[in-house]
């Protein structure tokens, strides 16, 4: 018996309270939806099952977007996290990245307290185990169902499935295998058979998370401290002060808090393995899931558990592993680098071969688990489904892995819900103007083979997309959606038009030799040059400007620093914008959906199946499917441009 709770439907529910499902319905809440965000345990919102982090290379640069945009990652990790760094500084801009270690408690308590504050959006338990959509009534349109395990139906217009690692979850340690999410959840196996019956086509993934450990039973002398950084960094774009947590006070289990003056850090510390930790892994793995054939998921190349590791790279003495801790209130410990689903006494064993592990107790043991995920190329770039207009797809089950890619996605989805409830045109981002753009460009034009994760070497505009940079890139496209409010959008056009300014005066003022005679560092002049050409020269900063009385005292830190980045990276900047506009014709000539490959002569059969299969929206997402050729590309120009004129008024 259908038994409904809600005679109104909502506009949009959502499905999961991981880190998509609590971007997506927190986006389409602030766009002024009608909202609901149904999952199976609100004790875990926001739940990092696996690594403590936030951020790095890429992941960084999406949290920084995500900020940008209007999302909440960014903000709840500011205020939650135990240390922060940047990374690569020793290199350019395009590759830092700020990276936090995050207490995994506050993180979900910060997250649950913005959720439920939020105006229009509704919270409640439930394990949803199917879907589906029916037409109420003549010309009513397409209505969305999601049916909990107790019976109970939900009627939306938009619906968000954010279900990550739980639909047709598997959980492995050793030959032991059971059914589940993650971290003691349920497994979602009604939903995964309710969408193969709807039509969606499921794959198989796996990813894993290594034991964590009581810090009291760590020999900490034996360890390299890693401290945070000592000058303030966040990841979020305020407009005033950044926002101080309450601190808890030092938890006595380690030794020393990286006390810098800005904010109370906690360090991770750094241990290797060793010839007799690889002896007891190697002496094992006739026990190992991953080789008994236990396991049957593809697990992500680029974050291997450490059986594999020792089994692919023989000749290594040591594998660095990152002593990383859960929260400033526990005593737990994740051990970074060691992903595993060795058995419980063998995982124990090869941890106490490490001289600072020598008397470790295990909190819990890794695993590895295995669960569905809906092959991408069945959504379109807004992340809507094909099969099923209205539904839309965010997270590890669109095979991506990673907390980041996750919020971003749902980011994504819930803006574009809230956009299609308009009656608007979703919101697409392009290559050249996010990560976020680069990632979700990637899932809907490449066969998934393994978890997907960014890099910044999948961005080939990195140059352009840097952490630094995202609010100018982003907010004003939030704004003009309705996410971000007035005051953010000023604050950023106020910084844009302070930067052009600035940059137009350091192209006209021009100084002379005799001007950079004896300063340090010494920088030659033979003749006059801009004040921009002089930043770009090696060793010259704004900050010999300023010494030199060619700066502007007034300017802000963040104008500064796009300055220079703009004065040194003048020249690859401007290639990369020109390899935009070049492609920019592509990106904007779209393809009608129903267009019917198989009759398009001249396309090469492989070429016509790869085009039915992920039915690109631009000439320029065409072009980047495995297997099409820009031969194919000119013949689908041909085609497009035949059918325009045809239908073009005589
Ligand atoms: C064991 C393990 C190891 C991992 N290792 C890594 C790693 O090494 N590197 C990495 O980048 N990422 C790793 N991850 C992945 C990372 O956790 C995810 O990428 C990220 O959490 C995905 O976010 P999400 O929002 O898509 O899904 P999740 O964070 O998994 O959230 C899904 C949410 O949906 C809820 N839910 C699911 N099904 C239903 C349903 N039917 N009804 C109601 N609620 C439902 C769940 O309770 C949960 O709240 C690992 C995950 C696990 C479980």
């Amino acid at each position: 018996m259908d038994q409904s709770l809600s005679d109104n439907p909502y506009d949009v529910i959502v499905v999961g309270a991981g880190h998509a499902g609590c971007e997506a319905a927190l986006a389409s809440a602030r766009m002024g939806c009608r909202t609901l965000l149904l999952t199976m345990n609100l004790d875990n919102i926001a739940l990092m099952p696996c690594n403590p982090s936030i951020g790095g290379p890429a992941k960084g640069h999406l949290v920084r977007e995500i900020d940008a945009l209007g999302g909440e990652m960014g903000r709840a990790t500011d205020q939650t996290f135990l240390q922060i760094r940047m990374l690569n500084t020793g290199k350019g801009p395009a590759v830092q990245a700020p990276r936090a270690q995050a207490d995994k408690k506050l993180y979900g308590l910060a997250m649950k307290h913005t959720l439920e504050r939020q105006p229009g959006l509704h919270l409640k338990q439930a394990l949803v185990e199917e879907i589906g959509r029916y037409t109420p009534a003549a010309g009513a349109g397409i209505t969305l169902w999601v049916k909990t395990d107790l019976g109970w139906t939900y009627h939306c217009r938009c619906l968000i499935l954010t279900t990550g690692t739980s639909l047709g979850g598997r959980v492995i340690v050793g030959d032991h295998t059971r059914e589940g999410g993650r971290s003691g959840e349920f497994a979602a196996c009604g939903l995964s058979d309710s969408l193969r019956r709807i039509g969606f086509d499921l794959g198989r993934l796996k990813t894993g998370t290594p034991p964590r450990i009581d810090a009291r039973t760590i020999d900490f002398t034996r360890t390299m401290v890693q401290p945070g950084s000592p000058t303030p960094l966040h990841f979020g774009h305020y407009l005033f002060a950044v926002p101080t947590p309450p601190f808890p006070s030092p938890n006595p289990v380690y030794p020393v808090e990286s006390a810098t003056a800005w904010r109370p850090q906690l360090p991770c510390y750094l241990v290797n393995t060793n010839e007799e930790t690889h002896r007891i892994i190697r002496s094992n793995l006739h026990r190992a899931p991953l080789f008994t054939g236990i396991i049957k998921g593809i697990g992500p190349r680029y974050c291997p558990s450490i059986e594999d590791k020792i089994n692919r790279f023989p000749h290594k003495e040591s594998h660095p592993l990152f002593l990383e801790p859960e929260g400033w209130e526990t005593a737990e410990v994740y051990v970074q680098g060691a992903n595993t689903s060795l058995p419980e006494d063998v995982q124990l064993a090869m941890l106490r071969t490490i001289p600072a592990l020598e008397h470790v107790e295990m909190t819990r043991v890794g695993y590895a688990i295995e669960y569905d995920f809906v092959f991408p190329y069945q959504i379109t770039a807004s992340l809507e489904t094909r099969q099923l207009p209205g539904l839309f797809l965010a997270g590890q089950i669109n095979g991506t892995t990673g907390y980041e890619e996750a919020a971003g996605q749902g980011l994504m989805a819930g803006i574009n819900a809230a956009l299609k409830i308009r009656g608007k045109p979703p919101l697409v981002l392009r290559r050249d103007q996010a990560y976020l753009g680069v990632m979700i460009d990637d899932l809907v034009t490449r066969d998934l083979t393994e978890p997907y994760r960014l890099f910044t070497s999948r961005a080939e505009y990195r140059l352009l997309l840097r952490q630094d940079n995202a609010d100018l890139r982003l907010t004003s496209l939030s704004y003009s959606v309705g996410l971000v409010d007035r005051g953010r959008h000023q604050a950023v056009l106020a910084k844009q038009e302070a930067i052009a300014a600035e940059m137009s005066r350091l192209q006209k003022r021009f100084i002379n030799p005799a001007d950079v005679e004896g300063r340090s560092p010494a920088i030659e002049l033979a003749h006059g040059v801009s004040l921009a050409s002089f930043l770009s020269r090696p060793g010259a900063g704004y900050a010999l400007l300023k010494e030199m009385g060619f700066g502007d005292g007034k300017l802000g830190q963040e104008i500064i620093d796009q300055v220079e980045i703009q004065a040194k990276y003048d020249g690859y900047l401007q290639r990369q914008y020109a390899d935009v506009e070049r492609l920019r014709r592509l990106e904007e000539r779209s393809i009608p959906q129903c267009l019917d490959y198989a009759v398009l002569r001249g396309l090469r059969r492989e070429a016509a199946q790869k085009l039915e299969r992920f039915r690109p929206d631009t000439l320029a997402r065409a072009s980047r499917i495995e297997g099409v050729t820009p031969a194919d590309v000119a013949i689908l120009m041909v085609h497009l441009e035949r059918a325009r004129r045809s239908q073009a008024p005589r």
